[in-house]
């Protein structure tokens, strides 16, 4: 078999790898507790789901256009202008199949070999992926818990070279729930203006903040970033929605007709029964869901750092937003199980997984050895469960 470079290069999604061996494990029986999945654990409300409903019933069951329909690309024109105070044409704006497919599309758009783009760590997964495989170089910059993981200006600038054509930025962040505020933003802004780097800011968690945080978008900063940033969201956490796969990106109208060349000639359309589902969610009619899901998220942070924080050994940020915590294990590695040594998150997490019954991810996946991710995507039973095997499984070690 002789697979592409291109293939060779690219490593599985280790999120969406250990969620579905978790569930194997379950599916044989095995009660596992799983932290590892990075998706709401609540249903998609009934209104949408009976949006999907009248679509099929009603026959749009066909191509729509292959950038998103009309009707879609408005309702996300008009989300942005009131909610965000962003404004984008319906041409500027491209609806793919998940906000994992718009960040594909961007990277396939943007980066060639030769470029860097600049990822802050610990990060999502799917950033270096996508990067690498556009032949382009991941350039990191860590980001340290002493500046609440955010990363510092002066940093960004010292990443740049000629070569740098992009900055990935997460705010609210997976897995660590960070969140940059405006006057934060603004520097960075600055930044991007000044060497002319293009940001692509994946706002998917900037409807689940807490401690009335708002997340504002580096995008309204001012004239000159609008232009270079490309704003990706999309339905699958706010709306709870990750089956649907609805994603969209905001931009320049240039980049984004060649994102929109590029899934025509892969893709095609999203769904478009869930294109209608997505235009239903967007309505104002879902905010109620949005504050009662973000009320549990609330109620199940507070419970879970309070936990990890009383184990030796661990300390954990407090997030501001998405559904994570990122706990520093490093405290504990060193240690032993039945002579076998705990020498890093990955171990750890093996042994979590095959002892304890307990998936969490390992930090090395984010680009931080030594932490570990924790999805309260899941019930307080669940969690207060899982801690207590996870603290039951650090006494055991030696
Ligand atoms: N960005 C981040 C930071 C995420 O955590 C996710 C969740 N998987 C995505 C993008 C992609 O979301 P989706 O493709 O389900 O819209
Ligand atoms: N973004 C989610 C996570 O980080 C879903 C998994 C994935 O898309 O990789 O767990």
């Amino acid at each position: 078999m002789s697979l592409s470079k291109r293939a060779a290069l690219i490593k599985p999604s280790p999120t969406l790898s250990l969620e579905a061996r978790a569930k194997a494990m379950r599916r044989e029986g095995i009660d596992v507790i799983s932290f590892s999945a990075g998706e709401p654990d609540f249903d998609t409300p009934n209104g949408v789901k009976n949006a999907a409903i009248k679509a099929i019933e009603g026959g749009f069951t066909k191509y729509t256009p292959s950038s998103g329909t009309d009707e879609l690309r408005h309702a996300v024109a008009n989300k942005l202008a009131k909610e965000q105070g962003l404004y984008y044409k319906p041409e500027e704006i491209l609806i793919s199949c998940g906000a994992k497919h718009s960040l594909y599309n961007i990277a396939m758009t943007l980066f060639e070999e030769g470029d860097e783009v600049i990822i802050p760590s610990p990060y999502w997964v799917t950033y270096p992926e996508q990067v690498l495989l556009c032949g382009a170089r991941p350039v990191i910059i860590e980001a340290h818990p002493s500046d609440d993981f955010l990363i510092r200006p002066e940093a960004f600038k010292d990443a740049i070279t000629p070569r740098t054509k992009g900055l990935i930025l997460n705010t609210p962040s997976n897995p660590v729930g960070s969140a940059y505020d405006r006057q934060q933003l603004e520097r960075i802004a600055e930044i991007a203006v000044t060497h002319n780097i293009y940001v692509i800011s994946d706002e998917i968690y900037g409807e689940i903040v807490y401690d009335g945080f708002r997340q504002a978008s580096i995008a309204s900063i001012g004239k000159d970033i609008h232009k270079l940033t490309i704003v990706v969201n999309g339905v699958s956490k706010s709306y709870a929605m990750t089956g649907w796969r609805i994603g969209y990106a905001a931009g320049p109208q240039e980049i984004i007709k060649a994102m929109g060349n590029i899934q025509s000639q892969s893709t095609s359309n999203p769904t478009s029964i869930s294109q209608k589902a997505a235009i239903e969610a967007l309505t104002d009619g879902y905010k109620d869901f949005i504050a009662m899901m973000v009320e549990r998220f609330d109620k199940r942070r507070h419970y879970i750092v309070d936990r990890l924080r009383n184990i030796e050994g661990i300390s954990c940020f407090m997030p501001k937003g998405s559904f994570y915590v990122f706990p520093n294990i490093s405290g504990i590695l060193g240690r032993r199980y039945n002579n076998n040594l705990i020498e890093s998150s990955a171990k750890f997490a093996e042994y979590l997984l095959n002892d304890a019954k307990v998936a969490a991810v390992p930090g090395e996946a984010f680009g931080s050895p030594g932490y570990m991710r924790l999805s309260y995507a899941t019930s307080m039973e669940n969690i207060e469960k899982g801690l207590d095997r996870i603290v039951t499984a650090i006494k055991n070690l030696k």
